[in-house]
């Protein structure tokens, strides 16, 4: 089943490492067939290269859409060498076998992140590239198709020790070429999406490149990967490594969430993340004190943590968060001061983005369940108008912490409640089944985060409360209450909406509804 390559059909857009490739096949006897501008390349290093359009008698038409949709090509992929019949036709109109494709494809993906216009994501639509990809994949019983730059050291290696190539090999590629052409509809269908702000299907099977093959998932003996959707939305799919370790599934996981929590605040703030969750977030003057302040909320948890900021981390914020052991530090960017400080932390993964993203631009979310995929818009709300319900408003003081605090508890697990006071987070219940377990743990672990720092008390007295979905009972207001919290923000719509309001008067609590849920599971 080893097939030598007597003719072979060179047409790339990115034209890395071609000139090497055209070269070993030359040197195996193989003639080169080429489109204009990768003939262009292959002429000026030198070596013999047969136009397509010389090869089958028509120009290349259309400012190069139509260059290789001809049957002299696609008969030469796609005829069977093993049926006379297919051999007999080839013959009869002069169709020479192809029996290497190489091809990648326009940049669609790279133009779209660029920014660029309409009209010019259009023109990158790939439509022949496609066609030859798909027609050789299809053909690989006879048929070698390569995608990716990455795959001509094999070919090349192939040619040269066994004559040809393997069966085995052509099949492996053929899957590869399919995920590609797959991959690049995909994204193609995902502008599309974004430019009619709904969900389109096939990006939710295969809406991503494969970045980066992980060591294992959330456990050793999990596979796992990292797919990168093209859309070039600041994050963990942009970010630098600067130092550390490689990242891990749980790493990337927990490094988003607390990346897109930081990003919800306009003033300097950190976050501070375990398992996903927020276990102290802070707002401050500067990154130092938003510092002090997140990791005040819950220290013990915090070991280990994830930590984002929203600002370029400087040299004063690094020095403290090195103090405790920390996983990993997502930022825009750090000073060369900061970036010295950390680097004393070998094992520390620095990851910087350049950039911040915005916390309202719609984006989709996939998560599979048994047989399939949930998709939804991702959760970018946030509430306009708050409605005050009860006798009391909130102070100025209070309202502020009330808005800090329902955005965090829209990047904590549900049932999350969740006490911010001067602009910290103070207690965090997450992820409970029942809202009053999560406001009761959030409460008790504020009391042992006072006795950590040395204060007297709860840390939650005086504090405000945010719950992100409605109390169905009284019970989780009161435990609130109990805990100290003087005002409450939550979304309302209880059926009783009446006795949770008339429990905050009696306790003098100012309440706001937000209208809006933020349930995250
Ligand atoms: P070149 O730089 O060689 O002129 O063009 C190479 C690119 O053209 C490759 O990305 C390939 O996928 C694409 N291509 C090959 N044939 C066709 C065709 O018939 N129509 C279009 N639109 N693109 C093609």
């Amino acid at each position: 089943d080893i097939l030598p390559i007597r003719r072979a059909l060179l047409s790339v857009s990115d034209k890395t490492g071609l000139v090497e490739l055209a070269k070993a096949l030359a040197a195996h006897g193989a003639e080169l067939l080429s489109t204009g501008g990768s003939a262009k390349a292959l002429r000026d290093a030198g070596l013999t290269v047969i136009e397509v359009s010389d090869h089958t008698g028509f120009p290349e038409i259309l400012d190069g859409r139509v260059k290789t949709l001809v049957p002299q090509i696609h008969g030469g992929i796609l005829g069977r060498r093993d049926l006379p019949e297919h051999v007999a036709q080839m013959d009869q109109h002069s169709i020479a076998p192809i029996d290497l494709v190489c091809v990648n494809l326009y940049p669609f993906e790279a133009t779209v992140a660029s920014g660029a216009d309409v009209a010019d994501c259009i023109e990158k639509i790939d439509i022949g590239g496609p066609a030859l990809i798909r027609a050789a994949a299809k053909n690989h019983p006879h048929v070698a198709i390569l995608t990716d730059p990455t795959q001509y050291q094999a070919l090349i290696d192939s040619v040269k020790t066994l004559r040809g190539t393997t069966l085995a090999d052509r099949r492996s590629w053929a899957g590869t070429a399919y995920a590609r052409t797959a991959t690049y509809d995909a994204a193609i269908t995902a502008w599309f999406s974004a430019e009619r702000g709904d969900l389109l299907p096939v990006r939710m099977v295969v809406g991503g490149t494969r970045a980066e093959a992980l060591r294992y998932g959330e456990n050793p003996h999990q596979k796992a990967a990292f797919y990168t959707d093209g859309s070039g939305r600041p994050g963990i799919a942009t970010a630098t490594q600067i130092q550390g370790k490689a990242l891990s599934y749980n790493n990337l996981n927990d490094t988003d969430a607390a990346f897109e929590a930081v990003a919800e605040f306009e003033h300097p703030a950190v976050v501070i993340v375990k398992h996903a969750n927020p276990c102290g977030v802070a707002t401050a003057a500067d990154l130092e004190t938003a510092w002090d302040l997140a990791l005040r909320c819950d220290p013990v948890s915090a070991f280990g943590g994830i930590v984002a900021v929203n600002r370029t981390l400087d040299e004063a914020a690094a020095l403290r968060i090195v103090k405790i052991f920390t996983e990993v530090i997502v930022a825009p960017d750090a000073t060369d001061a900061a970036r010295l400080v950390l680097a004393a932390k070998k094992n520390l993964r620095l990851l910087l983005t350049g950039a911040m993203p915005d916390p309202s631009a719609p984006a989709v979310q996939i998560k599979s369940v048994a047989g399939g995929f949930l998709a939804q818009t991702r959760d970018n709300g946030s509430p306009g108008d708050l409605k005050v319900v009860t006798r009391r408003a909130p102070t100025d003081a209070e309202l502020a912490d009330l808005i800090i605090a329902f955005r965090v508890a829209k990047h904590v697990k549900s049932n999350a409640i969740v006490y911010v006071k001067d602009g910290a987070t103070v207690g965090v219940g997450a992820g409970q089944m029942s809202r009053v377990d999560s406001a009761r743990i959030a409460a008790s672990k504020s009391a042992e985060a006072a006795k950590a720092a040395g204060l007297e008390g709860r840390l939650t007295e005086g504090s405000v409360v945010a719950s992100d979905a409605f109390f169905p009972f009284v019970d989780g207001l009161e435990i609130a209450i109990e805990a100290g919290a003087t005002a409450v923000i939550q979304p309302g719509g209880s059926i009783r909406d009446a006795e949770i309001i008339a429990a905050a008067d009696k306790a003098g609590v100012a309440m706001v509804f937000t209208g809006m849920r933020h349930f995250r599971h």
